[in-house]
């Protein structure tokens, strides 16, 4: 058995974690615990140790001396580079089973889970060849002095990553992070703690030095805030609620960290008339429905062009009524439950609100069963801008069809939202995809393709989506301080 998890004597079914902390499993200081579920059947999965200030503290010192002494600190960088594609090969022979466990804790089909597996490896293996190649310039400086510049690591950063890609969301965050050679405070969501404890395992025997990376599983209201106003963390690098957000602006506010913020959004996914139409709806399809909708890019608003709105609407609920909704863990399953209790019953009251509010229930808008937490493909037409499920992120497999006439018309409406994650646009016309990807106001946009995203590719929001960009080259600028260097010649 791994040692991340423990089997507790008193109840054989169901496991007792631990933190991990200086490359040891140690109970939590306060001994508190939480819940882990499936959220396929409700039931309890494993008992979670939760930090809480206490353990951070002992973290972030741990995380402080390896960043400022030991083997971490005098390390190459071509060898940081080589734990990380060390890392990564673990993390590839043991994929199908982080999947699996992935899919149990997160209700993410084993299909998804798998290609999220490969995007992990990917994204690890893409900055392990970062890792000496993060170099700096030298200035053409005024007068007789050479100026050069050096990238240093931040220091200790804290993570805080969210429940719906519990593990792409940690290599985001891991990879650039220790390939620009800082220290990390992973703290996972506590709907999903247990995959990112068995990549705790899988770096110690890849031979990170002790305290380099460090996971604490907890409530975001202790361990996490307290990681927020801890002094001895640099940085803060969080994925999660616009709301969270801004506590996290807050509690920052005082130490001065640095801060990224990968957020929400309600991405705008426009169909022209003149687009392949079947391309178009399988693509809309897809943008909603993927992982059941819990994307921070989801295509929720989907404005179709007036002319093709009763076609395009009635091949879309065609496809929502055959979806398979059902076991996580089935391999012909193409939608699982959403993550948790609290997310159903938020997203069957946006179904409420939609109707009350005047939108056409197309299809869906149910629970599934009365075990687990599924609900079914959800289309709403006839959906005007100012309605709530057209405005708010539901995050669930619900989507608003909104119909426009003219390309400056979507253009306006597409741009009015306080988010601006990613945009989508269906069309022949190359005029119109290069004017919409110029106009819309969002980190990502999409031509004729949708949830295209690649560790090579930066990736974050414009306005309340959020702060930097992650992935790519991009994402060397989060981890890093640049130094200028002046030296006096002759
Ligand atoms: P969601 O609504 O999707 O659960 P959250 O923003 O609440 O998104 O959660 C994302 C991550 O933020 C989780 O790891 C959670 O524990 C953490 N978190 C929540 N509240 C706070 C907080 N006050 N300070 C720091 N982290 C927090």
């Amino acid at each position: 058995m791994s040692q991340a998890v423990v089997a507790k004597p008193s109840k054989p079914a169901v496991c007792l974690t631990k933190l991990f902390i200086n490359n040891e499993w140690v109970q939590p200081v306060e001994g508190g615990t939480f819940e882990a579920y499936d959220p396929a059947t409700g039931d309890v999965i494993a008992e979670v140790a939760a930090g809480t200030a206490a353990d951070v503290d002992l973290a972030a010192k741990a995380a402080r001396k390896a960043l400022e002494t030991g083997p971490w600190a005098k390390m190459d960088a071509a060898d940081r580079g080589n734990l990380l594609f060390k890392l990564a090969e673990l993390i590839q022979r043991d994929s199908r089973e982080l999947a699996e466990l992935e899919s149990l804790n997160c209700g993410k089909t084993i299909t998804d889970s798998i290609g999220d597996l490969q995007g992990v490896v990917n994204t690890l293996r893409y900055y392990a060849g970062w890792a000496d190649k993060i170099e700096g310039r030298t200035v053409p400086v005024r007068g007789n002095f050479l100026s050069y510049t050096l990238r240093q690591p931040v220091g200790v950063v804290g993570q805080i990553i969210p429940w719906n890609f519990p593990l792409l969301m940690l290599s985001w965050k891991l990879g650039p992070a220790l390939a620009c050679g800082n220290t990390v405070i992973m703290k996972p969501a506590e709907q999903t703690p247990l995959t990112a404890l068995r990549i705790a395992e899988l770096a110690m025997e890849a031979g990170f030095p002790a305290g380099v990376f460090n996971v604490i599983n907890g409530f975001g209201e202790t361990a996490g805030a307290a990681m927020c106003t801890h002094p001895e963390i640099d940085k803060i690098a969080f994925t999660g609620h616009v709301d969270t957000a801004k506590i996290i602006q807050r509690a920052t506010s005082e130490t001065l960290k640095r801060t990224s913020y990968e957020l929400g959004g309600k991405s705008p996914n426009v169909v022209f008339a003149d687009a392949n139409i079947d391309d178009a709806v399988a693509g809309a399809f897809h943008a909603i429905y993927f992982h059941g909708g819990q994307c921070c890019t989801a295509g929720s608003r989907l404005f179709v062009e007036e002319k093709i709105r009763d076609e395009f609407v009635s091949k879309l609920a065609a496809k929502a009524k055959q979806r398979r909704v059902g076991n996580p863990l089935d391999a012909n399953t193409e939608q699982g439950p959403q993550v948790s209790q609290e997310q159903m019953d938020k997203i069957l009251g946006y179904v409420e609100l939609g109707k009350k509010q005047g939108a056409k229930l197309v299809t869906g808008g149910e629970r599934v069963g009365d075990k687990g937490f599924f609900v079914n493909p959800t289309i709403f037409d006839g959906v005007k801008d100012d309605m709530a499920i057209a405005k708010d992120e539901i995050f669930g497999p619900v989507v608003s069809v909104l119909p426009f006439k003219s390309f400056d018309e979507v253009l306006d409406r597409a741009n009015r939202t306080n988010y601006g994650l990613a945009a989508a646009i269906w069309t022949k016309d190359i005029d119109k995809a290069h004017l919409y990807a110029k106009g819309v106001k969002a980190g990502t946009v999409w031509v004729n393709c949708y949830h295209i995203v690649d560790a090579t590719t930066p990736f974050g929001g414009f306005k309340m989506s959020g702060h930097g960009r992650e992935n790519g080259e991009a994402a060397l600028e989060l981890y890093t301080e640049t130094k200028t260097v002046t030296v006096k010649l002759g």
